[in-house]
């Protein structure tokens, strides 16, 4: 378990978040079905599923299924019904893990200074015990 509050990656290489869309990214690959992930959710929009290395008790990702690079590219093409079909998704895929009473942390990584490392957007959503401070000190 790493430091409460922080987040780190996989130690992949962080990415610009601006694109291309690389079509060959392994969110992509899950969403092509071509590699497993357990699931938790799915619908027109939006795919979750749990986090492949868990940094808190509960940790899924949510991805929309168009093909969008970070929440930047996101926020800024997709279509309305993408956007609210996604951020419902993300609300109740948080109430059907049973988040909501204690609370939990909704997180983006964009780009190099966020360490983003996997190239299609996606929240992460974290919980199952005091998440400790958002941003590490120092
Ligand atoms: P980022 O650093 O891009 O915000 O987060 C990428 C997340 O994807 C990391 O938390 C990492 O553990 C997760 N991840 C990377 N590869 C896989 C995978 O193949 N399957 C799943 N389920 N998660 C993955």
């Amino acid at each position: 378990m790493v430091a409460a509050g922080f987040f780190q990656g996989s130690g992949t290489m962080p990415v610009n978040g601006l694109g291309p869309y690389d079509d060959s990214n392994i969110f992509a690959r899950i969403l092509r079905g071509e590699i497993p992930a357990k699931k938790v959710h799915e619908d027109q929009y939006s795919l979750a599923f749990h986090d492949i290395a868990p940094q808190a008790p509960v940790h899924v990702l949510v991805i929309p299924k168009g093909k969008y690079v970070s929440i930047a590219d996101f926020s800024a093409t997709a279509t309305p019904d993408e956007i609210t079909g996604f951020w419902r998704a993300v609300g109740q895929v948080a109430k059907a893990l049973g988040l909501e009473p204690d609370g939990y942390r909704v997180l983006m990584n964009m780009g190099m200074h966020s360490g983003q490392e996997v190239p299609h957007f996606h929240v992460h959503i974290c919980g199952g015990r005091p998440l400790g401070r958002m941003i590490p000190q120092g």
